[in-house]
């Protein structure tokens, strides 16, 4: 059969004029449709943020919880009381902080922000992140965000933990690094024990020559989008003290929190 060699298929026209639309008239729709909340895609007055039920779900930590570990607890110990984990193992780091409990809607606002292109749920987390993290911000030289590999970057097309660190700098006026780089990609850490992310992430991270100055001596903060079991933030802590911090803080959205953890 002979194909068409003038003209545009009509299929192809029926393309272009809706990418013709979706572009041209992308100011007017963005005016037109509501923004939508970026955890339940309900209409919201306001583009960034939560609507009220989702609002009312997250759970956003507070005193009481280990100062070392930022764990939340379930009556109050007394002050400087730490975790039995802090104490029986340690992590590289010194104190990690972590604005919400990882649940539900943070997983939703997690997932919004680093699958479905909703960058503009970063400068409302950016923010509850820097008071979360007031303390250790008040003490910091520079911000780190946990580096991706290139390919997955290249895939994925931005960092969320350095966009983040970007919203989280421009609340608290501390200065961003990029010092710290992935020395090798990593293979996903779900389904791992804890023994096996560990070993998982060895190596994993380096401090380029070039960018030492960057970290020797500085007390720095590193900033990723949720802690589950520290294993990947403790590869980069270690990888900073190697490189010679002075100290190194952690800074999350969201933390896995196991049910019932009482202080010892
Ligand atoms: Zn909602």
């Amino acid at each position: 059969m002979e194909s068409t060699t003038t003209g545009t298929p009509p299929r192809a026209v029926g393309h272009a004029v809706g990418a013709f639309f979706r572009t041209a008239l992308r100011p007017l729709v963005d005016v037109v449709l509501p923004p939508l909340c970026p955890a339940c895609r309900d209409p919201v007055r306001d583009a960034g943020a939560l609507c009220p039920g989702c609002w009312s779900k997250l759970n956003f930590i507070t005193r009481p919880y280990c100062e070392r570990l930022g764990i939340p607890f379930a009556y109050d110990p007394g002050p400087g009381i730490l975790s039995m984990q802090a104490i029986a193992d340690p992590p590289a780091y010194t104190r990690a902080r972590a604005a919400v409990r990882f649940d539900d809607v943070a997983r939703a606002l997690v997932h919004a922000l680093k699958y479905g292109d909703r960058l503009d749920v970063a400068p409302m987390l950016g923010r509850w992140m820097a008071s979360a993290g007031r303390e250790l911000l008040a003490d910091a030289d520079a911000l780190m965000p946990v580096p991706l590999h290139w390919r997955r970057l290249w895939a994925r097309r931005f960092n969320q933990s350095a966009v983040l660190a970007q919203n989280i700098s421009a609340v608290a006026g501390v200065p961003l690094s990029t010092a710290l780089r992935r020395a090798r990609a990593t293979p996903q850490q779900v389904g791992l024990s804890r023994a096996e992310r560990a070993r998982n992430m060895q190596g994993a991270f380096r401090v380029p020559a070039a960018a030492k100055a960057e970290v020797v001596g500085r007390r720095l903060v590193l900033v990723d989008d949720v802690l589950t079991s520290g294993a990947t933030l403790d590869a980069c802590a270690h990888a900073l003290l190697r490189a010679g911090a002075r100290q190194v803080d952690v800074l999350v959205f969201a933390r896995v929190v196991e049910a019932a953890r009482a202080p010892i």
